[in-house]
């Protein structure tokens, strides 16, 4: 009998474990996950584990029980496209078809001084050791700078105001504030901000941040007992080493790497590549954004066009639809900003705890659907399509099996 193709998964976050279970489930390849940490880590919670809040990180090996699976936790240190292999810390895994889903990271070189007197708020071991750190910060009314106003940075401020209330909370940023949200949607971010007295500066550039300050390019300085930069996500910088096989291949400026509409890489669709990594423009020729809103369909589409390559079919084009955004404004506020499906925020948002209970079910539903898929061999997650999606992309039907 012809053995079955080896497919290796590079990560097993949102991206790379919705893969593995659309191929798992065809039982048409081996498939071997590589990754770091055996648990799953929610990332998106992590601004939770800050204050301290019981996080679950269920084990991966429990998950991925399949008699085609297989679990490596190793770094991985090496990618070389051309002779098909993997190398990692300890081995070095050849492969048929790879799924680079390595994910990102916070971009720590994108302040001066950040690396070595900022902290970030990146890994669940990491962020729970930060944790303590406020906690004790709180006992003296500490400044706290947050540097960037992206939504980890406002998710994590409120709900350490809301937890720390001593803390004093300031939120810098660069540009204007929430501008990509609807009217409504930025005054409800500036009226929770203002109830959680958190301090926002901006139009405010950071030029340097020093051990106990944050210093600014017009001269101001910020005392800072402790400062959190978030300001961008880099993607993983093993992305570079896909790009070996088609050199005409550049990097966007967050190290993401182009791919084609069905999410392959390069010419030969044996590379493939979902989740934060992958740089892929939507009908409105804006590259999807980061996110796990985008990491699980990509996961699961880069998954099923696998699949159909091991059978020799035509892969399908990626296609997804925004409904809404979902931001937490600490445990009892939150604000859902609805959008179109090329993600324009619309006039309509939701607030209180209405929105606070569709937040968490968004989060319960990213652990629950590859939980859920891999235990059961069951494609139960699907996700919106754009408006003027063709009915082959519907609901992300696929013809897998
Ligand atoms: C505080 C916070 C809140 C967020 N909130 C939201 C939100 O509300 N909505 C939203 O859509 N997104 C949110 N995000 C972003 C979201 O977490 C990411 O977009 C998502 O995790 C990307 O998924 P991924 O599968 O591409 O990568 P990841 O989840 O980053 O997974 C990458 C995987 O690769 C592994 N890995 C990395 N490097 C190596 C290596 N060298 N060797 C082996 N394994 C490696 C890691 O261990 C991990 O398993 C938030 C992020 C943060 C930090």
């Amino acid at each position: 009998m012809k053995p079955l193709p080896h497919v290796l998964i590079l990560g097993a976050g949102y991206a790379g474990l919705m893969a593995a279970s659309r191929i798992l489930r065809s039982r048409e390849a081996n498939v071997t996950v590589i990754t770091t940490r055996s648990r799953f880590e929610q990332r998106i919670r992590l601004h939770e584990v800050l204050t301290g809040r019981p996080v679950q990180s269920p084990s991966i090996r429990d998950w991925l029980g399949h008699r085609h699976a297989r679990l490596v936790t190793d770094r991985v240190l090496d990618i070389d496209v051309v002779g098909k292999s993997v190398t990692t810390r300890t081995a070095r895994y050849a492969y048929d078809y790879l799924l680079f889903a390595l994910g990102s990271e916070v971009d720590r070189s994108a302040v001066p001084g950040a690396a070595q007197h900022a902290v970030f708020i990146d890994g669940q071991a990491d962020t729970s050791a930060l944790s303590r750190r406020f906690r004790s910060l709180q006992d003296t009314g500490g400044n706290v700078v947050f540097v960037g106003a992206g939504l980890t940075n406002l998710e994590s401020a409120s709900e350490l105001a809301e937890r720390f209330p001593a803390l004093r909370i300031t939120l810098v940023s660069r540009g204007r504030l929430f501008d990509d949200f609807s009217d409504q949607g930025q005054r409800y971010l500036r009226f929770a901000c203002r109830r959680l007295n958190i301090r926002l500066l901006e139009g405010r550039e950071v030029q340097r941040v020093t051990e106990t300050a944050v210093m600014l390019t017009d001269g101001s300085r910020l005392e800072a007992d402790l400062t959190v930069v978030a300001a961008g996500f880099r993607a993983s910088g093993l992305g570079r080493q896909l790009t070996r096989s088609a050199p005409d291949i550049t990097l966007d400026p967050r190290g993401r790497i182009p791919c084609q509409p069905d999410l392959s890489v390069g010419p030969d669709k044996t590379v493939w590549i979902a989740g934060d990594a992958c740089h892929l423009a939507a009908d409105n020729q804006r590259p999807y954004r980061m996110g796990c809103v985008l990491a699980l369909p990509m996961g699961a589409h880069a998954g099923e066009n696998i699949v159909r390559t091991i059978r020799g079919r035509e892969t399908r084009d990626f296609r997804f639809g925004f409904m809404f955004r979902c931001i937490s404004l600490g445990r009892r506020d939150a604000l859902i900003q609805w959008t179109g499906r090329d993600d324009t925020p619309l006039a309509k948002v939701t607030t209180g705890h209405r929105a606070v209970r569709i937040k968490e079910w968004v989060c319960r539903l990213t652990c629950l659907a590859p939980k859920w898929e891999l235990k059961t061999g069951l494609r139960l997650y699907r996700w919106p399509q754009p408006r003027n999606a063709d009915v082959h992309a519907e609901g992300g039907q696929y013809d897998a099996g």
